[in-house]
């Protein structure tokens, strides 16, 4: 699975129903089978990742 604006290779959340984009922060959810954009709010952002089970934002990450 790529991100639908970037084309990265998205990162999975444990559930494998979400998805994240470390390159351009976008998360996506699998409906059914396919990956759908799951728009969030740039400040309620963490939080929903930290929900959907992603341990560390994708900035940390990277160094
Ligand atoms: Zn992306």
């Amino acid at each position: 699975m790529e991100c639908l604006n970037c084309h990265t290779p998205l990162e999975m959340a444990p559930s494998q129903l979400y998805a994240r984009c470390p390159s351009c922060r976008s998360l996506f959810m699998n409906v059914a089978g396919n990956w759908q954009l799951y728009p969030v709010e740039k400040a309620e952002q963490e939080s929903i990742e930290r929900s959907l089970g992603f341990s560390n934002t994708a900035d940390e990450s990277v160094e």
